[in-house]
């Protein structure tokens, strides 16, 4: 084994075990012995806590009759989250119920989640391949400390200089890290960690044969050509779509409380045609990200968010998904269909009592976020994932991000017919909350 000097100071934390069922650390000097089921690990490193062991002792049963919720324990923050948040766990963490007391009990079989699992089945494609090289020998690790510190041979190995390793995924974490998921297991784990200047991620040359795109019908003061732009990148920075979609624009004037409405989408060939109008009492009261937030919306249902597939994906009278949907995307446990507010909301859109702001809610929040799901679903709608979502994002920020972005598809945008037209039903009407 090779090892390289990883300018850590291994000496950050001390050696100790959390005990789970009040969350409270203990150092290994205290003259005590672990009580109830515990992990031992290090404590006040970098994180809270760090887990070098599986799951250790007894766990302390809940007592009969006590009301608790069911979640999990993130352990390296040592925070409980309710499943109800409908966030997906960030591995390391353990599945339990916490009481009003704020007693933790584990679920058996007791064990240490260390990846979350956002691989599919192996029959969909969630990620194009990427990989890192090694640019020096380096030491693969399953901890993100110095590879000197790591006594098990099963957690480490070599990456020898110029040799690749697929990825699913990467993620930038502490100490000049990066955590890994990889693409198949090394010693049983896909999770491992590689000292950052010591690789290259290699990034998808990513083969796009379809675009979104836009098709500016009628204007006002170049609004919609400047946040079509805006809400197509978004779109194109995550998704490679299964046809071309082409969003076409316009506008309308109303009295009323209508900011928008689109038109059902329909296919010719290889293309998806959306249509959405812009009422022009309140196009310039918005900011252009509101506008391209409200654009990438409706983009999201032309993907198919409410519609064909996606009906067959979840139960129309509970809004949950179907155990088979679930096994391809887990987080999706945690997702709730709409099933109120009648045609146009229900059945497409997640439920907005518990996802209120998230973008594919079915009113129009100012501030607006994005769930990884949200982009993940788009695979089980027949659609490649070009790039995952790491984490719940503003939109805002995701727009900003790929503002100056441009997406050169000329062959693909010349072959699509933009002189198609159809006239379908409204589907969706939204509504300004203000007066
Ligand atoms: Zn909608």
């Amino acid at each position: 084994m090779i090892s390289i000097p990883e300018e850590l100071n291994p000496n950050q934390g001390i050696p100790g075990w959390l005990e789970l069922d009040d969350l409270s650390l203990h150092g290994d000097m205290v003259a005590r012995i672990p009580k109830g089921a515990y992990i031992k690990g290090i404590i006040g490193g970098e994180k809270p806590f760090f887990p070098v062991s599986e799951i250790l002792g007894t766990a302390i049963s809940k007592p009969e009759g006590v009301n608790s919720n069911c979640g999990w324990v993130e352990l390296e923050t040592l925070t409980f989250h309710r499943d109800i948040e409908a966030v997906a766990p960030l591995a390391p963490y353990v599945r339990g119920e916490m009481d009003k007391d704020h007693n933790f009990y584990p679920d058996k079989p007791y064990t240490i989640v260390r990846s979350n699992d956002f691989i599919g089945n192996g029959e969909e494609k969630f990620m194009t391949t990427q990989a890192i090289e090694a640019l020096v020998n380096t030491v693969i690790k399953k901890y993100p400390i110095d590879s000197t510190q790591i006594t098990d041979p099963r957690q480490k190995f070599t990456l020898l200089a110029g040799s690749k390793l697929e990825i699913q995924q990467y993620d930038r974490v502490d100490h000049n890290h990066w955590k890994l998921l990889l693409s198949s297991p090394v010693n049983g784990s896909v999770i491992w960690f590689a000292y950052s200047p010591h690789v290259n991620i290699i990034r998808p040359n990513i083969n796009r044969s379809t675009v979104i795109t836009y098709q500016i019908l009628n204007d006002d003061n170049g609004k919609l050509k400047a946040t079509a732009k805006l809400a197509c990148n978004f779109w194109n920075r995550f998704v490679i779509p299964q046809s071309n979609i082409v969003i076409r624009l316009g506008t309308f004037y109303s009295p009323g409380s209508v900011i928008a409405r689109a038109y059902k989408p329909y296919q010719q060939g290889n293309t998806v045609y959306g249509k959405i109008e812009f009422n022009t009492k309140y196009l310039g009261t918005f900011t252009n990200y509101g506008i391209a937030g409200t654009i990438i919306h409706e983009i999201g249902h032309t993907l198919g968010f409410g519609w064909d597939q996606w009906m067959n994906l979840f139960y129309q009278n509970t809004g949950a998904f179907k155990p088979e949907t679930i096994k391809k995307i887990p987080e999706l446990q945690y997702m709730f269909v709409e099933t109120d507010y009648g045609p146009g909301t229900a059945y497409s859109h997640w439920d907005e009592e518990r996802f209120d702001q998230e973008l594919m809610t079915g009113f129009k929040d100012t501030y607006e976020y994005v769930l990884p799901v949200t982009i993940k679903v788009m695979a089980l709608l027949g659609h490649v994932i070009a790039e995952e979502l790491i984490q719940k994002t503003n939109l805002e920020t995701l727009i900003r991000e790929i503002e100056d972005v441009l997406f050169t598809m000329t062959e693909t945008v010349q072959e699509i017919n933009f002189e198609y037209y159809k006239d379908t039903e409204i589907s969706e009407e939204i509504y300004t909350a203000l007066t």
